[in-house]
């Protein structure tokens, strides 16, 4: 098993909807720490997982400067980003998402290598 780990940052505002009250339904920003951990048994082409700078890339051109609430589809936590990063790159295992130094929610894919027997 191959294992590649990108971390990377970026900026954002959101405002959460909430069934509770919360300074966090009020919209802030975060500068919001990202590892994308990818797997595979077998290495593409090039010898590589997936290229590091493509993740980056990727997520970065998608959510980078944005209020996450409008290019999301989805109530925008920690949790539901980090699934969907997961779920925007090919092999990915586990995202990390971190609000803030003491704040970090994660996301497994439990069917990540479904297929690749
Ligand atoms: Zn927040």
């Amino acid at each position: 098993m191959y294992i590649v780990k990108k971390t990377f940052e970026f900026s954002a505002a959101h405002q959460l909807e909430l069934s509770y009250q919360s300074a966090c339904t009020n919209l802030h920003g975060h500068n919001w720490t990202v590892t994308v951990e990818c797997r595979s048994k077998k290495l593409d082409q090039n010898g590589m997982v997936v290229d590091f700078s493509h993740i980056k890339r990727h997520i970065i051109e998608r959510l980078d400067h944005k209020v996450l609430n409008h290019v999301l589809d989805i109530n925008p936590t920690a949790e539901n980003i980090a699934r969907w990063i997961c779920n925007e790159i090919p092999h990915c295992y586990r995202v990390d998402v971190e609000e803030s130094q003491d704040n970090m929610a994660s996301y497994i894919n439990d069917d990540y290598d479904r297929g690749e027997e």
